[in-house]
């Protein structure tokens, strides 16, 4: 890729201007980061695997009519992806009971939600991503009502198509972060969908296959990303 501006580096990814002022250029790293950047560390070609299974993952979703940033994928650890504006909303869906959810209100661990649980956080890092309602959404004018309606209604679409694609890779997905933004009008989903954003628990033993395993030093953290990877590119 030539004549690219770099213009940000985030905490997993670095973003570069290209030539198309309607697209940018992802670069993702092996930087780990958890519980809001006190832990730090690297796994090795973890920027390969999100990468590869973000691209995977959001051209599944594109096939089934969820309109993703996926423009192309370009090599190992980069894509072309359409220049969004980031909704400062992360969208967090949960299956399963478990992490923070489990320690907030108590629900025991590896409950099976009924109905699946959709919770808002404000994307500050400075703030530590707290939890927000849709009032507080609209408060501090960071999405309209039709927006979050569609985000809402979009997340629970992309909630049935990844838990069957990852069931056939015997994976269940017990929670997921999504991030969205506007690009020509519209809302289209951004971000990655990776085993830093999901948890993937092994069907049959519950074994992690997921970020957890850095978060709480489980080990074989690059196996598992490998694992995942693996699986995925059969899809
Ligand atoms: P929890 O709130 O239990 O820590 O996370 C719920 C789900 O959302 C997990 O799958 C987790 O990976 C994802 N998630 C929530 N916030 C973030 C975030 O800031 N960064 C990443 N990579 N994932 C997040």
């Amino acid at each position: 890729m030539e004549n690219l501006t770099f213009l940000y580096e985030g905490k997993a990814k670095k973003i570069y201007k290209t030539e198309d002022p309607k697209v940018y250029l992802v670069e993702y790293k092996d930087d780990a980061t958890a519980f809001n950047g006190l832990k730090k560390g690297t796994i090795d070609d973890k920027g390969v695997v999100n990468n590869r299974v973000s691209a995977k993952m959001f051209s599944i979703l594109e096939k089934k009519g969820i309109e993703t940033h996926l423009v192309k994928l370009i090599d190992d650890r980069k894509m072309l992806v359409k220049a969004v504006e980031i909704v400062l909303v992360e969208v967090i869906v949960r299956n399963i009971a478990t992490g923070s959810l489990s320690k907030r209100l108590g629900i025991e661990d590896g409950k099976l939600l009924n109905p699946t649980v959709l919770e808002f956080c404000y994307k500050s890092d400075a703030l530590g991503d707290p939890v927000m309602n849709e009032y507080h959404i609209l408060a501090m004018e960071l999405a309209t009502q039709a927006e979050i309606d569609f985000i809402k209604e979009t997340t629970f679409k992309v909630n049935e198509i990844l838990k069957a694609e990852f069931a056939k890779l015997n994976l269940n997905l017990i929670d997921f972060k999504l991030e969205f933004g506007r690009y020509d009008g519209r809302i289209i989903l951004a971000d990655e969908i990776s085993p830093d954003t999901c948890r993937l628990w092994e069907i049959g033993t519950n074994e992690k296959m997921d970020k957890d395993r850095f978060r709480k030093d489980l080990g074989n953290v690059k196996a598992a990303y490998q694992e995942v990877l693996k699986r995925v590119e059969t899809l």
